[in-house]
């Protein structure tokens, strides 16, 4: 059997025994929970963010190496980051105009009061981005501070190019390195089913099913928004500007998104989409090793629509009109904020905190979501890795049309 169907199975028997438990015995699910479901997570989630760092590492940095020159590696990085903050805003906007229409909040009674949510200090998106450059590589390495690891590597990378032959010895260092980083990947992997299975039964087991009830409205807008998105604007842009056919990327990439269902974390999924991107929807390494960490880290569309969805549904509870400028408000800082958000499970909702405060909505109300949003996680990592291999295999085609392009002028 393949891997693939193999972990699609294990999260559909995941999903039954988390809702069996759930209803039947919340008891055994406690038990269940701690001595299977809970360390079977556990492993599968540490053996792949394991992976993370130095696969970031040393696949940016043979990229880099590979592609031998910094203009190119400008060219994608401008295309990428359009590409991120274009679809992130029409993201944002379909979730807007759903929540606008559908009007979650003004069904169902909520108690406002009971609504407790404590803004944490979210980061300021200029702290993160002037941070960018490290101070101390090791230290953001041990970290896992996705951006500066980028940075990093690209310039061990420009440098290996820049020495030749000097550097020689380094360069095979890398590319044993990336390769040694790949097979783990696939060695890892094996255990994928299972840890599947611990993920999704943890997470569906434990969800209070009068909270899911309370609030299927929000729920089912921001799951159309996301579905929307994914069909609509990846499967439009693949199909029109990388000239692919979309349900076959879909499906390539199927295995990934059961991953990031099940971690909830684009940083934890990176190890398996760059694989996925590389043999199955042939992203070159070079711009799979770019683009996938860097979207990882600053392209959040999922998150940006739960963030749109949010906003509208808290201000309808509240009995807030939003006016057409507070609306572009939201787009700005949601699309600011989906950069800040770290792809690690639940800190969007706490970006969230920002997009609110920025048009004067009570930042308590995000308590009314908290208790489902476990859920929601799962859906819209999905979505945000998808943006993110959706990217590479457009810059992949357009790449090389440019090289088609130069062809005639280089063979002259
Ligand atoms: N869990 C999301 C991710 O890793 C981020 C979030 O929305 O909380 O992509």
């Amino acid at each position: 059997m393949k891997l693939a169907t193999k972990i699609i199975i294990a999260l559909v028997l995941g999903a039954v025994t988390g809702i069996i438990l759930n209803v039947t015995s919340p008891e055994l699910f406690e038990n269940l929970n701690k001595f299977v479901f809970g360390p079977l997570g556990t492993i599968f989630l540490n053996l792949i963010k394991m992976l993370v760092v130095p696969i970031v590492f040393f696949s940016l940095t043979l990229g880099v190496a590979g592609l031998g020159d910094p203009k190119k590696l400008g060219r994608i990085g401008v295309k990428a980051i359009s590409y991120f903050l274009i679809t992130t805003a029409v993201a944002i906007t379909i979730g807007l105009i759903l929540a606008l229409v559908i009007k979650p909040g003004e069904f169902g009674t909520y108690d406002v009061s009971s609504a407790k949510f404590e803004a944490e200090e979210a980061p300021s998106i200029a702290d993160t981005l002037l941070n960018m450059i490290p101070a101390n590589p090791v230290q953001a390495m041990t970290e896992g501070n996705m951006l500066q690891i980028i940075v990093f590597s690209i310039f061990v990378g420009l440098g290996i190019t820049m020495l030749g032959k000097k550097a020689d010895m380094l360069l095979k260092v890398v590319e044993q390195g990336n390769e040694l980083m790949m097979y783990l990947v696939n060695l890892v992997m094996k255990f994928a089913p299972y840890g599947t299975f611990g993920l999704i039964a943890t997470a569906i087991g434990s969800q209070g099913l009068s909270a899911i009830k309370a609030m299927g409205l929000y729920m089912i807008v921001v799951t159309l928004s996301l579905v929307i998105h994914a069909i609509v604007t990846y499967g439009s842009t693949v199909a029109l500007l990388a000239k692919r056919n979309p349900i076959t990327f879909f499906k390539d990439f199927s295995e990934v998104m059961v991953v990031a269902f099940s971690t909830s974390s684009s940083n934890a999924t990176l190890p398996v989409s760059m694989d996925v991107a590389q043999k199955k929807l042939k992203v070159p390494e070079p711009i799979s090793s770019f683009v996938q960490p860097l979207g990882a880290t600053i392209n959040m569309d999922g998150t940006a629509i739960m963030q749109g969805v949010a906003t509208i549904f808290i201000a309808q509870v509240f009995g807030h009109d939003l006016t057409f400028t507070q609306l572009l408000m939201v787009i700005l800082t949601a699309v600011l904020a989906s950069v800040g958000t770290a792809g690690v499970p639940g800190v969007g909702l706490i970006m969230l905190a920002m997009v609110l405060q920025s048009v004067g909505l009570p930042v308590e109300g995000i308590g009314l979501i908290l208790g489902i949003d476990r859920l929601l996680d799962m859906l819209r990592t999905v979505v945000n890795t998808t943006g993110d291999a959706a990217c590479a295999v457009i810059i992949t085609e357009t790449e090389k049309n440019k090289q088609t392009e130069q062809a005639p002028t280089l063979s002259v």
